[in-house]
C-alpha cells in the first residue's frame, strides 16, 4: 500500500516561506489521511478521496482557490485513471463545481467519459453536483492585480497502490491562470494523468510542454516495457529538455517503486510508504 501526492510547483518558495510551510503541512496531513483511507478502500476510491481533499484546500490551484482565466472565470479540469480496468475519465473546463475529480468518478460509469464546458456542467447538475463558486477573495485580488502570471503553478494529483496491487491516478487543476478562455490543460489528458496495471503517473507544470512530451503515458509505457520508474521518468525528462519543457511528476509502480521527478525545483509533494515524507 503506497500513496504519493503533489501540490504542483511552488514558484514563490524562496520568498514566501510561510506559504511554503503551510503547503507542506497541508500535504502531510492529506497524505496521512489518504493513506489511512487506502487501508479500507481501493486505489481508485483513494485517489478520488485524496484529490477531493486537495481540491478543498485553498492553498492549491484546484477546486476552491483555483486560478482565474483571462475572462474572469474559473474553469476546472480533472481526470481519473483506473490502472486495473485501464479506463480514463475526466472533465475539461467545467465551471461552478466543487469537486471535479468526483465528477470524473461519476463519468467512469458512462460510455462518454470525457466531457467539456457546458456539457460537463449540465452533466454535473443532472447528477446532483450543486452550484459551487470556487473563486476566493485572494484569487480575485490576484486576478485584478494580474499578479498570478508570476505565481502560476499549483495543480494537485495523487497516485495510489492498494493492498490488492491495483494502481490509480487522479489530477485536478484550475489551469495556468490568465489563459485564453477554454484553453485545455494537460491534466484531463493521458499526457497529464495515466495509469495501468504496471504504473501510475500524475503531472504538473506547463500543460503544453506535458502534452508535447506525452509525459504520463510515456513514463507508464516505459515502465510497462521493463524500465524502472526512475529510469523511465529520468529518460522522459531528458527528452523534455529538447524544448525546455517545464514539468513535474509523481508516480508509483505495481512493484512498489515510488518516485518523483521535476525539471525545475520547487514542486511540492508528499508520500506515504511506510513513513510519511514531505518534500519540496
Ligand atoms: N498543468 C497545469 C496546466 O497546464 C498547470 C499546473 O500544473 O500547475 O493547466
Amino acid at each position: 500500500m503506497k500513496l504519493i501526492i503533489h501540490g504542483g510547483f511552488f514558484s514563490e518558495s524562496s520568498t514566501n516561506l510561510e506559504t511554503k510551510k503551510a503547503k507542506q503541512d497541508a500535504l502531510a496531513e492529506i497524505v496521512t489521511l489518504g493513506h489511512q483511507y487506502l487501508k479500507n478502500h481501493t486505489a481508485l476510491e483513494t485517489v478520488v478521496y485524496t484529490v477531493a481533499l486537495l481540491e478543498d484546500n485553498e492553498l492549491f490551484n484546484a477546486g476552491i482557490g483555483s486560478q482565474i482565466q483571462s475572462d474572469g472565470k474559473v474553469r476546472l479540469s480533472a481526470a481519473l485513471m483506473d490502472g486495473k480496468t485501464e479506463k480514463f475519465s475526466g472533465v475539461i473546463n467545467v465551471e461552478d463545481v466543487r469537486h471535479p475529480v468526483e465528477l470524473s468518478l461519476k463519468l467512469m460509469d458512462y460510455d462518454d467519459r470525457v466531457l467539456s464546458g457546458a456539457g460537463a456542467q449540465n452533466f454535473a447538475r443532472k447528477n446532483g453536483f450543486d452550484f459551487f463558486n470556487p473563486i476566493t477573495a485572494q484569487r480575485q485580488q490576484e486576478y485584478q492585480a494580474k499578479l498570478n502570471q508570476q505565481n502560476n503553478k499549483g495543480t494537485v494529483g495523487c497516485v495510489a497502490l492498494d493492498k490488492d496491487g491495483n494502481i490509480a491516478a487522479a489530477t485536478s487543476t484550475g489551469g495556468k491562470g490568465f489563459e485564453i478562455p477554454c484553453r485545455v490543460s494537460d491534466s484531463a489528458t493521458v499526457a497529464g494523468n495515466y495509469a495501468n496495471q504496471f504504473a501510475g503517473i500524475s503531472c504538473t507544470g506547463v500543460g503544453e510542454d506535458i502534452v508535447s512530451g506525452a509525459l504520463a503515458a510515456k513514463i507508464v509505457t516505459r515502465v510497462t516495457d521493463g524500465f524502472s520508474l526512475k529510469d523511465a521518468a529520468d529518460k522522459s525528462f531528458k527528452e523534455l529538455k529538447a524544448f525546455d519543457g517545464f514539468a513535474g511528476v509523481v508516480g508509483i509502480t505495481a512493484g512498489g517503486e515510488i518516485y518523483h521527478c521535476d525539471s525545475h525545483p520547487y514542486m511540492v509533494w508528499a508520500s506515504f510508504d511506510v513513513n510519511l515524507q514531505v518534500f519540496s
